[in-house]
């Protein structure tokens, strides 16, 4: 499809009558050889690399409301690698490389800006926590620098450096870390999987699973049974509530999420900076809105409708770590659904029901996540056998004691 500035302008004036949809609308058939459940950024991405990297067939993304329509959609887009434990890190580093080539996989602005991702130190002993990590992801080859205050004053020099509570002292950057745009990203799994094949059925939910036997048969949906070889979950904070109906009762909860932008601003912000002594964070979208969040809420919902003590919290932290925001315009929040695992890493297994799968547990952090996520479970799917960087993600690993638990190094609530 032709894309010029004079189309936009052309199309306007018709009224917006040409453009095509860039995926088909087709009706559910009665049987797939796959199904996958949840038509976010992990299950189209899922889709997507089945049918074109592990040329596998009748696939079909089942999704309850419109694609894109839950956290995908609602993140605050970072993006990064710099992770310190064993099990996750070359899972992340894998995903920062697919985000390196995403937009040539699918041809297709995702809108990756590598502006770079600052966490920013409060006291000696957080200096040492982040040296560690910044020690670690060098090894692996991800990148990593450790910044003065001085270096990072010349970087960012309107935060506030001397807030009595806690002052800065410096930061930790990964300069490849940064943003892409989170609904460009699921447009273009969608699109690419559709090109191979995958049949995307929206305003579809799943409401059981069909188990004979100890095996999967298909899936009952609010538009009929549809029969299956083998199903994949991906429905993120929903993951409690759909896994339920198999009769497994998972190590995860849900709880909301909040974000919020600005009005359009003049560039500001040279990349993303996470206050984690304050449970805030912070980048600028390619149109000026200042995009920030805070921590989750703290009681389990289903809702995505957030509260107001949250909004009022992040809004202290905004304004104690760059006073000068408090002449900008809020201009709108939401929240997404979070599956918050017990030790905040995910989960990419098998089942004990034949021929079902688990992808969730990706807490406050999955958006960049979803290429290798997509990938390795594609590849679980495909093969019966987890990718190389994914092998950690077991659902047994609270059983047997083996967690990741990534959540208790630094300021991780707000590392996103
Ligand atoms: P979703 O887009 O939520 O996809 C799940 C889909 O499953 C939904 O579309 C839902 O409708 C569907 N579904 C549910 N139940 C059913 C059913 N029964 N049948 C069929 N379909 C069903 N991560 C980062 O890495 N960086 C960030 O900066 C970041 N910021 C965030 C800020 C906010 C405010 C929020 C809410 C999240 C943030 N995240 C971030 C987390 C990230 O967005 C998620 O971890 C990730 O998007 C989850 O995977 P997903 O895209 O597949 O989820």
């Amino acid at each position: 499809m032709k894309f010029s500035g004079f189309r936009v302008v052309a199309e306007a004036l018709k009224g917006n009558t040409g453009w095509r949809p860039l995926w088909r609308n087709p009706e559910p058939e009665n049987e797939y050889d796959y199904l996958i459940v949840g038509g976010g950024g992990h299950g189209l991405a899922t889709a997507y690399y089945l049918a074109k990297t592990f040329r596998q067939s009748r696939i079909a993304v089942l999704e309850k409301s419109w694609l894109g329509s839950g956290n995908i959609g609602r993140n605050t887009t970072i993006i990064r690698s710099n992770y310190l434990l064993p099990g996750n890190q070359p899972f992340y580093e894998f995903s920062m490389k697919l985000w390196e080539g995403l937009e040539q996989e699918l041809n297709f602005n995702a809108m990756v800006s590598q502006r770079g991702v600052i966490n920013l130190i409060h006291s000696d002993s957080q200096r040492d926590a982040f040296r560690r990590r910044g020690n670690s992801v060098m090894l692996s080859g991800a990148g990593a620098r450790l910044l003065s205050r001085e270096d990072l004053r010349s970087i960012a020099p309107f935060l506030n450096f001397d807030d009595e509570r806690f002052p800065i002292r410096g930061g930790l950057l990964q300069p490849r870390g940064g943003t892409a745009r989170h609904d460009g990203v699921a447009w273009g799994y969608a699109r690419g999987a559709d090109l191979h094949g995958v049949d995307l059925i929206q305003n579809c939910e799943v409401t059981g699973f069909r188990i004979v036997d100890g095996r999967i048969r298909g899936v009952e949906t609010t538009r009929g049974y549809i029969g299956a070889g083998k199903v994949g979950v991906a429905v993120a904070g929903s993951s409690g509530r759909v896994m339920a109906m198999a009769g497994m009762r998972l190590p995860i909860e849900s709880h909301v999420l909040q974000a919020f932008v600005s009005e359009g601003l003049k560039p500001t912000l040279p990349g993303v900076i996470t206050f984690g002594a304050g449970h805030f964070y912070i980048s600028q979208s390619d149109k000026g809105g200042l995009v920030f969040g805070g921590d989750i809420d703290g009681y389990n919902s289903y809702a995505q409708r957030g509260n107001l003590p949250v909004i009022e919290g992040a809004a202290e932290c905004a304004m104690a770590l760059m006073p000068s925001l408090g002449r900008a315009r809020l201009l709108r929040m939401w929240g997404g659904l979070m599956d918050m695992s017990m030790d905040g890493s995910p989960i990419i297994d098998r089942t004990d029901v034949e021929g079902l799968y688990f992808n969730g547990g990706w807490c406050i952090g999955g958006f960049k996540a979803t290429p290798a996520s997509g990938y390795a479970f594609a590849h679980l799917l495909a093969t019966n056998t987890p990718h190389e960087t994914a092998r950690s993600y077991r659902l047994d690993r609270f059983a047997r004691g083996y967690v990741i638990d990534e959540t208790g190094t630094g300021a991780q609530p707000n590392l996103h």
